[in-house]
């Protein structure tokens, strides 16, 4: 997608080899043009599938993940991080190692939210190892869902994750491909 890849060469920043940061638009401050324009990209790409609910993961996966659910005319479930005083019982939980903190942490969502009868999407702001949406993708088969996909809006493809991810048979949709951060510059893998 080449305003994504376009933002990320003006405005993402190379902090090493392996992690980039995105502050400007995505992970703190957010660019509700662009998030609309990823909405619409997913979508095109998810659309005929029949896709009942998106999930994803609390924060930063939030806004390309509604602008997506806006698009397809669902509702999104975001993972919590932590068990919240309003959300106790009732919960599917799994445990994801994160990238980014390098500790393991525990996600939920409710059951009331998920059903048997859904055909989910999964949407996350970016792709390293794959843990964060093998988390996701545990909790939905916890609730027997039927997994469509995996729309990623940053992966970085020299680590792990989409190799994983496809090897249990996912789809996996990037919609920027990263496939370098050395010498502190971004290359993209060209569609
Ligand atoms: P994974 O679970 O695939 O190893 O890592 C994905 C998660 O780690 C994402 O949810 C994202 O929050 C975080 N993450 C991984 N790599 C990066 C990165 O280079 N930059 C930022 N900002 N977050 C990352």
């Amino acid at each position: 997608m080449q305003a994504l890849e376009q933002k990320i060469l003006t405005e993402g920043i190379v902090l090493s080899d392996n992690v980039l940061k995105v502050d400007a638009f995505l992970n703190h401050q957010i660019d509700p043009v662009l998030m609309q324009q990823i909405g619409k990209e997913f979508a095109a790409r998810f659309k005929d599938q029949g896709i009942t609910k998106i999930i994803t993961i609390e924060a930063s996966g939030i806004a390309p993940a509604v602008m997506a659910g806006l698009e397809l005319g669902v509702p999104v479930i975001f993972a919590r991080k932590y068990q919240s005083l309003t959300l106790k019982d009732d919960l599917y939980r799994s445990k994801v190692y994160s990238f980014t903190k390098q500790t393991e942490s525990t996600i939920a969502i409710s059951n009331k939210h998920i059903h048997s009868s859904d055909h989910v999407l999964i949407i996350d702001d970016f792709l390293a190892n794959g843990q964060a949406a093998l988390g996701l993708a545990d909790l939905i088969h916890q609730a027997n869902a039927n997994i469509v996909g995996i729309g990623i809006v940053i992966e970085k493809s020299f680590q792990t994750g989409r190799d994983l991810l496809i090897e249990k048979g996912y789809r996996v949709e990037s919609l920027a491909r990263i496939q370098s951060l050395n010498d502190g510059k971004v290359t993209f893998i060209q569609a």
